[in-house]
């Protein structure tokens, strides 16, 4: 068995490999990059390796630094975690340096990392492929003749592709030829290799896959489906297992075919084979990842299995100590993948001190798991040098919708605080009654949320429940004046009864354990004009938990806090409310008082997200048409252009290149 393991990767992943490797005995070893000196991959692993500078092209994926790591610390083992250097070079170059590779074999990494050849290799092993071209496509006349024949719609891809890059869908000609160039381009940038190729595009499309795992001496497995069809932009955000729509039978027959194509390839590690699904249940394989997927926990909590603690063992030669007919698929899994972005700016990522970083509670509680992988911690920094994607939030339940339900809750307990963050979204999402039923495709996103991410204004029953943790959190502020003593543990209310007594606009008056006092709750949203209702109230919050919890009208909810000027700032479900108590008077001044106006910032072009300026494309005095690229702004490893919103003339300049802006900072003004 391994006695020391390196883990050549940073994040939520390198800590998860970590956590197992510290359970079977093995001690570890963490490789850091200069602006990961505090992070929490470096505080859990015994001994913890400088690398380089922030820059993970000079540092986590540089081979020759990991493996030098390794020689250092007498490390006999390498778990590349995800894809950390080119898996296959990496595989390669530790086989020569005589330390053990947590991954399969360099010639199955071969044969699986490009889309083309794989192709090639499934449809020999009888694996069902998408229809499509297996070849190089050399220039967009061909791309529109093999189009052609095909039928349209179709889909450009790059052979070396991988994370959504270097795809196009085209339904004409003319998309295909100008989806082919664009497409050659991107690969050519973000793989160094310009190979394309075209297949049918699946309509409707559901992305299922299936987990397998191999050892040394032939055995090969499948853990049954993951379904990953919750994406925007062909990456995946939400994932679950087992998919609510494959029966026992399309199972078994998806398993069987991606345990021969892993076999196919002596495959002797875990692995997943992804399926594009159609609405009629046939499947196409698609590509072979060669390693631990970011989605691999929604696998172990349905099959009790550690894939790490598998990965690990077959890797020093043992026999997997499971068979296919062992493995039981037990409830059902849902995993959120939380990322630093803001959704509202069209999930452009954000930067900053985590401020706040308060997890729900984890665990299981009457047979629901709630379980957290991550790699930062409160008082941890969100920095520009890398993916976005900072914890997963991984529910499991007897039944689905017990999953979801669980999560909605969780999400709304998870304090983060210091940046943008898509828990908003995710909420929302778990209250979808299109993803509640399962009926679900990878257009999901584009369909729901059509024109973006707007926050729903707070109506019915959420507004209810504000305006009662409102009212509640009122009652107690003044229950805390009155303690004579002024110490924070006078007896706090455990149990208000809030009346609301709606009066059309914003009117609300609130009646605390009895006591009548008129008073208007700023909500936002409209009234539904004079309605009596009463609101049980009942929880043991009290001031600076940021987190209320409790029961509202008997139900069970969380909801942040957040003090602000005169009041609370109120989320729950995805639903942000500035709510503000005040009596009638005081709610009488106040609409006396000037609204403040929205700053006109038109003839300005801002930084959309923190970031560096890469070019400035225009000049001082330049004309400039709507749609004319006017700078290029580098955040989290992703170049942003920002092009012009109309017509207009550039009167000053106010960045240049190099610069590090802050989100709002002005770059340019228009006249
Ligand atoms: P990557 O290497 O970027 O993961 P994949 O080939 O796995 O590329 O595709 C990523 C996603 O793109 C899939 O999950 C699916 O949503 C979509 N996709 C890929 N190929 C097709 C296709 N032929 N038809 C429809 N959707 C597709
Ligand atoms: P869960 O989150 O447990 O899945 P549901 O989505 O089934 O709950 O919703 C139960 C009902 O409670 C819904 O009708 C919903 O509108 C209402 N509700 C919404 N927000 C809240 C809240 N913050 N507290 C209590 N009930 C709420
Ligand atoms: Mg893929």
């Amino acid at each position: 068995m391994i006695k020391k393991l390196l883990i050549a990767n940073r994040g939520e992943i390198a800590c998860r490999i970590i956590r197992t490797a510290k359970r079977l005995g093995i001690a570890t070893v963490a490789v850091y990059s200069e602006a990961d000196r505090d992070a929490l991959h470096v505080d859990m692993a015994d001994e913890a390796v400088a690398i380089g500078p922030a820059a993970a092209a000079q540092s986590y994926l540089v081979m020759d630094k990991i493996i030098a790591a390794a020689k250092e610390t007498g490390a006999d083992a390498i778990h590349p975690a995800t894809d950390p250097v080119g898996e296959r070079a990496f595989a390669k170059a530790l086989k020569e340096a005589g330390i053990l590779f947590v991954g399969p074999n360099p010639k199955a990494i071969e044969a699986m990392g490009d889309k083309i050849e794989s192709k090639k290799l499934a449809a020999k092993a009888k694996v069902s492929t998408v229809p499509g071209h297996l070849g190089v496509i050399k220039d967009a006349k061909e791309a529109t003749k093999i189009a052609d024949e095909i039928g349209y719609p179709v889909m450009i891809k790059a052979s070396a592709g991988g994370g959504g890059k270097g795809m196009r869908i085209a339904y004409s000609q003319k998309e295909v030829a100008e989806g082919f160039t664009s497409s050659q381009s991107e690969a050519k940038s973000s793989f160094g290799d310009d190979r394309v190729f075209i297949e049918k595009y699946i309509e409707e499309p559901r992305h299922i896959e299936i987990q397998v795992l191999g050892d040394k001496h032939g055995n090969v497995i499948h853990l049954g489906e993951r379904e990953c069809s919750i994406q925007r932009r062909n990456q995946k955000v939400i994932e679950e297992a087992p998919s609510p729509f494959i029966d026992a039978k399309t199972r078994e027959a998806m398993g069987a075919e991606a345990v021969a194509l892993a076999k196919a390839v002596h495959y002797d590690s875990a692995g997943t084979v992804e399926f594009i699904v159609d609405k009629d249940r046939n499947f196409y394989f698609l590509e072979m990842n060669t390693r631990l997927q970011v989605e691999h926990p929604v696998t172990e909590l349905v099959t009790g299995l550690d894939l790490v603690e598998q990965m690990l063992k077959v890797a020093s030669g043992e026999k997997l100590a499971i068979k296919q007919k062992d493995v039981k698929l037990t409830g059902s899994a849902i995993e959120s993948r939380i990322y630093a972005e803001d959704p509202v700016r069209n999930f452009m990522p954000s930067t900053g001190r985590l401020v706040r970083f308060r997890p729900p509670e984890l665990g299981t509680v009457d047979g629901v798991t709630t379980r957290l992988d991550t790699g930062v911690e409160e008082g941890g920094e969100i920095s520009v040098y890398y993916d976005p994607m900072i914890a997963k939030l991984v529910t499991h339940a007897p039944k689905r919708l017990d999953a979801i339900k669980q999560m909605g809750r969780a999400l709304d307990s998870f304090a983060i605080d210091g940046f943008r963050h898509n828990i908003p979204f995710l909420a929302v999402i778990m209250r979808n009654s299109r993803w509640r039923d399962g009926k679900i495709s990878t257009k999901f996103i584009a369909e729901e949320f059509p024109d973006g991410f707007h926050p729903p204004v707070p109506e019915g029953k959420v507004r209810d429940a504000l305006v009662a943790v409102a009212g509640s959190i009122d009652h107690l502020s003044n229950k805390r004046r009155r303690l004579i003593t002024q110490q924070m543990h006078g007896e706090p209310v455990r149990f208000c009864e809030v009346r609301l007594v709606e009066l059309g606009e914003e009117l609300i008056r609130v009646s605390v354990e009895g006591r009548d006092y008129p008073m208007t709750v700023t909500l936002g949203g409209e009234g539904t004009g004079e309605k009596v209702r009463h609101i049980e109230v009942n929880s043991s919050w009290w001031f600076g938990e940021p987190v209320w919890e409790g029961t509202i009208g008997g139900e069970q909810s969380a909801v942040q806090v957040r003090p602000i000027l005169n009041g609370v700032m109120l989320t729950s479900r995805g639903v942000e409310a500035a709510a503000r108590v005040l009596t009638e008077r005081e709610g009488e001044l106040m609409a006396l008082m000037p609204v403040k106006e929205k700053p006109d910032t038109s003839k300005l072009l801002l930084c959309p997200m923190p970031g560096l300026v890469v070019s400035l494309a225009v000049e001082v005095g330049q004309e400039v048409a709507a749609g004319d690229t006017l700078c290029v702004v580098e955040a989290m490893k992703m170049e942003n252009v920002l092009k012009a919103e109309r017509d207009g003339k550039v009167s000053k300049i106010l960045a240049e290149p190099g610069d590090s802006l802050n989100v709002d900072a002005v770059i340019l003004e228009f006249e």
